[in-house]
């Protein structure tokens, strides 16, 4: 047992997890209100969401709003939009 290769510092880690993460979402989405290409989109925890395998959020600049981005079975999709918008709502979000 040797000791384990390093593969560069814990923050080169995380960058090469986050460009991973990052590179399973389309390079872009339509904002759900203005229609402008947004390309920052944040990757969310699907773990222990069965039937949900993607899921992440952009954060419009120029209306603020939202767009989710979400794949997997399109019921658990819905569900999985419908608790967002509504915990959106309440934090005191736009819609
Ligand atoms: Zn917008």
């Amino acid at each position: 047992m040797g000791q384990a290769k390093s593969r560069g510092n814990q923050a080169q880690r995380i960058e090469q997890a986050r460009v991973r993460d990052r590179a399973k979402f389309p390079a872009s989405v339509k904002c759900n209100s203005c229609q402008a290409d947004l390309t920052e989109i944040v990757p969310m925890n699907t773990r222990g969401q069965p039937g949900l395998w993607l899921a992440g959020g952009a954060i419009c600049p120029a209306c603020d709003s939202t767009t989710w981005v979400l794949e997997g079975e399109p019921d658990v999709v819905a569900a999985t939009a419908a608790t967002l918008q509504a915990q959106f709502a309440k934090d005191g979000m736009p819609d």
